[in-house]
């Protein structure tokens, strides 16, 4: 085994499967192997579950229903400040994991820590605080409103962001009175080990979190299949969300998608273009570009055009390329070998189809590993494919526009609708922009800085339903309306 860059100390031999309080293998023995983005070798194996295991966690989280549903909200808020209480006490190994296993920048990493922290503390708070609707009908009637968790949520995750993506699931369903079958992403399995530590440190009961590795097709499939998993809340991409939609009519399932985007950044040419600068870098660039909302389409009014694509490209090709580890990388080694070879395809592409003015191949100092120098596209057309893609790389597609309704035309132009960014010093116009994208969520004069009592979510191909603050309460618990009559009803007599 090569080993260019050593693991971090305490990375175990074999990740394995958490089911009822047990760390347990596979059924059938079966596991699969995790390489690092770096020296792109094996460094450990993780358990290679399929529908036995599935069930068996689906089994744990049945059996544990009954009593975490019935908890009050301030005794599971009290553990869920527990379990906040464990990430955080752990971030900087968390941040260590997740930057060696997912090729992040260990800066960025440690925000991620930070955050799944939060998700927790957020949602402890939600429930404690929310209440429950009622609606009187005069002196006639009173109507209220009362919640269940719907039972076993079944979360499915993608490798960017593995560890907060799967802490913005696990805490409102865990606070809404679910119990879960977690299904983490096959690229990146390590920082989810870390996790039957933190829910025994909370004492969150055994079975209430189920653990289950594996590969989308086999383990993910089996949860999305199994009958008594009422809920699938997925984040990954628009194909598998649209087959797990499919496979998961045949149960009627309560789904949640957050799915791919195409997110575009549309810069007037009266907008405070330092400021817009940094933030077009930023939102593409961070996270290696492997992030749902990138800014990765940037619509530039013509009469800025130029200069802001020439100084854009300038400092693209200064953006430090490094290794995860390092504390001065900006962006770091893309997740997995197929993902890199995945994104170099489009480069190659986009060098057809358009005017390479910044990056396009591996740093010269980066002989190894998954790096790509940050890469920047002029004159990009409509129809090309890198401008209707999601790339999910340090990848951005730039092109011009001459006027506000061109602008919104073109960054409409994708089949997807997760974000959009809007720069202008002419308030007026950054909201006419904001109503007139399609999309789930939009950002004026600012990159991606989120609210956790926000709506999230997109539209068209970048998803269903909204998950953040009440919305995702709602989405792990039914509504139940119960009408009482206070007064005399009338009732038409039939058969008298
Ligand atoms: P992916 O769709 O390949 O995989 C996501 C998860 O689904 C993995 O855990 C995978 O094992 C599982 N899976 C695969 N096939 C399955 C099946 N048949 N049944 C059940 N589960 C299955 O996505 P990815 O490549 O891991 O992640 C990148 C994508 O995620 C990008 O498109 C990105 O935009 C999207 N994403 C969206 C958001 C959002 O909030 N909208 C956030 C992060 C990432």
């Amino acid at each position: 085994m090569s080993t260019t860059w050593p693991p971090p100390a305490g990375v175990p031999d074999e990740i394995r499967h958490w089911i009822a309080g047990e760390l347990v293998a596979s059924a059938d023995g079966r596991t699969f192997d995790v390489a690092d983005p770096v020296s792109n070798s094996t460094y450990t194996t993780a358990a290679a579950g399929g529908a036995h295991d599935v069930d068996r966690a689906v089994r744990a989280a049945t059996a544990a229903f009954p009593a975490w549903s019935a908890l009050g909200n301030r005794e599971r808020a009290r553990i869920l400040h527990r379990v906040a209480d464990a990430v955080e006490s752990r971030a900087e190994r968390l941040a260590a994991l997740e930057s060696f296993d997912s090729g992040l920048p260990i800066t960025q990493a440690r925000g991620q820590a930070r955050r799944a922290a939060e998700n927790f503390r957020y949602f402890a708070d939600v429930i404690v605080a929310l209440g429950e609707d009622a609606y009187r009908v005069g002196d006639q009637q009173i109507n209220y409103v009362v919640r269940r968790p719907v039972g076993v949520a079944g979360l499915i995750t993608p490798w960017n962001t593995p560890f907060m993506l799967e802490s913005w699931k696990l805490a409102p369903a865990l606070a809404a009175g679910c119990t879960v079958v977690i299904k983490p992403a096959e690229w990146t399995p390590l920082s989810a080990s870390l996790w039957p530590k933190i829910m025994d440190e909370a004492a969150v009961p055994a079975g209430v979190v189920n653990i289950v590795h594996g590969i989308g097709e086999e383990a993910g499939q089996a949860l999305v299949d199994h009958p008594h998993v009422p809920l699938i809340s997925f984040t990954g991409s628009t194909d598998t969300g649209r087959h797990i939609v499919r496979s998961s009519a045949r149960h009627l399932k309560k789904l949640s998608m957050e799915l791919g985007g195409k997110s575009p950044v549309v810069v007037f040419a009266d907008a405070d273009v330092e400021a817009a600068l940094d933030s077009v870098l930023f939102g593409v660039f961070s996270l290696n570009g492997e992030r749902c909302t990138a800014g990765s389409r940037v619509l530039v009014e013509r009469a800025l055009y130029r200069e802001f694509t020439r100084r854009l490209a300038e400092r693209a090709e200064k953006v430090k390329v490094g290794p995860p580890a390092d504390p001065v990388t900006e962006v770091g080694a893309l997740v997995h070998p197929e993902h890199y070879a995945r994104v170099l395809d489009y480069v190659e592409t986009g060098r057809k189809e358009a005017r390479l003015v910044a990056g396009g191949s591996r740093p010269g100092h980066l002989p190894e590993g998954n790096y790509l120098q940050p890469t920047v596209f002029a004159d990009v057309a409509p129809g090309a494919r890198i401008f209707q893609e999601e790339i999910f790389g340090p990848v951005v597609a730039v092109a011009p526009f001459d006027d506000e309704a061109e602008a919104v035309e073109l960054a409409n132009a994708t089949q997807y609708g997760l974000a959009a960014y809007v720069w202008t010093s002419d308030l007026k116009r950054g909201h006419r922009i904001a109503h007139a994208v399609e999309s789930g969520m939009v950002w004026i004069n600012s990159h991606n800085v989120r609210d956790l009592r926000t709506p999230f979510g997109g539209v068209k191909a970048s998803g269903l339903g909204r998950e953040g603050g009440a919305h995702s309460i709602d989405f792990y618990t039914e509504s139940k309306i119960v009408h009482v009559a206070l007064g005399e009803v009338h009732t038409p007599r039939f058969g008298v």
